[in-house]
């Protein structure tokens, strides 16, 4: 495994890669989540690329960039299990010198939910992959359902701006009490562990709804709200049934939805969701 730590280093090592390439980029603090997309990858490409950058511009200024969980050093051996080719470690001066001054901005699905909640995040995010897709040109890049705002976004952008790669979307993997794995689960104390597990549930609730016959969105979203409040440690930012595609908030569900969560447990905001095909 070849590690790059400058742009100038990874363009080297790209230009030598033969085959198709396959990408995963990631903020580090690995687990299975992210594992699942190397292994994705490995099985579909000739070369498998994975980035580890902690990418300063998606978090806002009250958030947790500072002591966003870092461990380099594991990281790198879990990468190296998984059989992955090179991976990027940039830093943040070079990834954004003194006068940076272009972004891409993805309207209109950015407006709502962790868009309303995280003004500019997707800005951040949409910039940071952009610049990763021109400098390690992958012919696939995966990406996990978890974050499903953030498929859409990087899906919309790779459209809008005739990019030539695939998005690969892989499904969110899971605890065995159904909570999302995620760097930030870390946070948890072991009460808020044990608590976290209401979003899962309220996700759960909504899909057991809807397979009953329920098709009124707002009777669904009232139950899962009230689900999540009897759990004390759990404070809801917001609770959506929405178009899968456009995530307008739906009142009959009648079509592919998207329903998404993000809950404070304690300190530690947490996102889930659930498809409803
Ligand atoms: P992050 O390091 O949080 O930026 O995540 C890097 C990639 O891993 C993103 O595409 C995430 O959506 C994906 N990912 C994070 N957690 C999970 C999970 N529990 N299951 C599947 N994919 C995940």
């Amino acid at each position: 495994m070849q590690i790059a730590k400058t742009i100038a280093d990874m363009k080297a090592l790209r230009t030598k890669s033969l085959g198709s390439v396959g990408f995963v980029p990631t903020m580090g603090y690995l687990h299975q989540g992210h594992l699942a997309l190397v292994k994705q990858s490995r099985a579909e490409n000739s070369v498998v690329i994975a980035s580890i950058f902690v990418n300063p511009t998606q978090f806002g200024p009250t958030e947790d960039f500072k002591s966003y969980p870092r461990d380099t050093e594991r990281d790198l051996a879990m990468l190296e299990k998984e059989k992955t080719d090179i991976v990027f470690m940039p830093s943040a001066e070079e990834m954004y010198p003194e006068g940076f001054n272009s972004w891409v901005d993805v309207e209109k699905v950015t407006d709502r939910l962790e868009g309303s909640y995280r003004p500019g995040h997707f800005k951040g995010v949409a910039t940071v992959v952009a610049k990763l897709f021109n400098i390690v040109e992958p012919a696939r890049a995966y990406f996990g359902q978890k974050d499903a705002q953030q498929v859409l976004v990087i899906k919309k952008m790779v459209a809008d701006l005739n990019m030539n790669l695939e998005v690969i979307v892989a499904p969110t993997v899971r605890e065995s009490d159904g909570l999302a794995m995620s760097s930030r689960n870390v946070y948890l104390n072991p009460q808020e562990r044990q608590a976290s597990i209401v979003l899962f549930k309220a996700l759960t609730l909504a899909r057991n709804r809807r397979e009953k016959g329920e098709r009124n969105a707002e009777t669904v979203r009232q139950e899962m709200t009230s689900l999540i409040s009897k759990e004390p440690l759990a404070k809801i930012e917001y609770v959506s049934i929405a178009d899968a595609q456009t995530l307008e908030e739906l009142s009959e569900i009648d079509k592919p939805a998207l329903v998404s969560l993000a809950v404070r447990i304690g300190k530690t905001r947490l996102i889930d969701n659930m498809l409803l095909e």
